[in-house]
């Protein structure tokens, strides 16, 4: 997830610990009642490892295309489990292939890998102190997004999953990438792929050709082990948005000798903000129109030649991601026009809208409520991204939200990306729960078409 889940406040419930099918199970017609409820006991046995996994590569956290020991964590696990595996998928991704005793389709399950160059600001024992090259610069590293839990949640599923290989009607693929992120070891302008881009060029959809793909994302914004999901539209599509207003070097004394960026530039800040309230129909899909960092000059008397800017532009859809990049464009550089200055805008789409698949969505909810006794609610939209919308633009996807905050901490919970961020480790066996059983009744359903 690009940025924190902000707004993804929820009117809900604590959840408790389900050990075994709530009363109203049977009315969902959960798959195969026998089998769900071992799946849910079974979630419940790993979790102690689970959380182990998760505080050690919390501790070890690693900037996107660097996860060589996290990537090394998986594969060895998932080699134990005794699954084929491929490692090095794109830069350092793990695909492990578990084959169901029976026959059926292919269901991938994913989990992101990668932390940020965030400096950790919690007390926790096993809080990281890591350092490692940012695109160039050494940072400090934190896992301030979660995705140490995605990684052990994953880690788990794959062990319970395993141990109901023969039962299985298909094939499971797990999926670890690198890099959700963004890549560290080189600066992104837009010239290659990497997170689950690179992982689709790499084939890890491919051979054998995955049907449907799951993921989840941890929160603060809902308390331990809620999970919150939408049909169709969910998070954002994110371009990025870099401007350069060029102008000529003056005396600041004496500004009609020169064209000043400066001034264009505030212009330009000012005029992105009626691309979305004056040019947007906001009724049918929000948007946003962001400008977080703005660069020039080095002297109080000097009026600079150049002034450089970026931002970014979250839409959902992407007719809507077009229209209001094309009208950025046009804005920025007719208001520079204006001044008498030159512009050079680009605009880079690099996180389509993540859009969950209306009729995945409908036939797997009921089995996903097993997994935390109906702790499941609509979520809004939001203006974050995520790049497991590159996979469900390839098949039907379904990514949801879990929550990891505990219930009396809500109000004070740091968002994702926080050098405070938390994660309650009460909440993963939700997640491993959540994904086993989606896997192992998406291929059930199948069967039964
Ligand atoms: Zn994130
Ligand atoms: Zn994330």
């Amino acid at each position: 997830m690009k940025k924190a889940l902000m707004g993804l406040a929820l009117a809900i419930s604590m959840v408790g610990a389900v050990a075994v099918l709530p009363a109203w199970a049977a009315e969902v017609s959960p798959p195969n009642g026998e089998l769900a409820e071992r799946i849910l006991e079974r979630a419940e046995e790993v979790q102690s490892r689970a959380i182990r996994w998760r505080r050690d590569i919390h501790e070890h956290p690693e900037l996107g295309n660097q996860e060589t020991r996290t990537a090394g964590l998986v594969a060895d696990h998932l080699r134990g489990l005794g699954m084929e595996v491929e490692t090095g998928v794109g830069t350092t991704g793990v695909v492990g292939v578990l084959r169901g005793g029976k026959p059926g389709p292919v269901v991938a399950l994913r989990a992101d890998m990668d932390a940020l160059p965030v400096k950790e600001a919690t007390d926790l024992p096993y809080a990281s102190d890591v350092e490692q090259m940012y695109q160039g610069e050494e940072r400090s590293v934190m896992h301030a997004c979660g995705h140490d839990a995605h990684v052990a949640i994953l880690m788990a599923t794959a062990e319970v999953l395993a141990g109901i290989q023969g039962e299985l009607e298909g094939t499971v693929k797990f999926i670890f990438q690198s890099a959700e992120e963004g890549p560290s070891d080189y600066v992104y302008k837009g010239e290659r792929p990497f997170g689950a881009r690179q992982m689709i060029r790499a084939g890890a959809l491919k051979d054998p050709e995955v049907d449907a793909i799951f993921g989840l994302h941890v929160t603060s914004a809902a308390p331990t082990g809620v999970i919150a999901y939408r049909s169709g539209p969910t998070m954002a599509s994110s371009s990025d948005l870099y401007i350069d207003v060029i102008g000529s070097q003056t005396h600041a004394a004496q500004p009609w000798d020169g064209t000043d960026p400066v001034t264009t530039s505030a212009q330009i800040v000012s005029g992105l903000q009626t691309v979305v309230s004056r040019q947007t129909n906001t009724l049918s899909a929000p948007a946003v129109v962001s400008i977080g960092t703005i660069n020039g000059g080095s002297r109080h008397n000097i009026i600079p030649e150049r002034v450089e800017m970026s931002g970014t532009i979250r839409t959902f859809g992407e007719d809507v991601q077009k229209r209001v990049n094309e009208r950025v464009k046009r804005t920025v550089e007719n208001i520079a026009a204006a001044a008498g200055a030159e512009t050079e805008v680009s605009i880079i789409e690099n996180y389509a809208t993540t859009v969950n698949d209306p009729a995945l969505v409908k036939r797997m909810l009921p089995v996903l409520k097993l997994a935390n006794g109906g702790n499941v609610f609509e979520a809004p939209l939001v203006t974050g991204s995520e790049d497991f919308s590159a996979y469900a633009q390839e098949v039907p996807g379904f990514y949801f939200f879990l929550g990891v905050t505990p219930g009396d901490r809500m109000k004070t919970a740091a968002p994702n990306h926080s050098p405070e961020f938390f994660v309650d480790d009460k909440g993963l066996v939700t997640g491993i729960r959540a994904l086993s059983l989606l896997a192992t009744d998406y291929l059930r359903q199948a069967q039964q078409e």
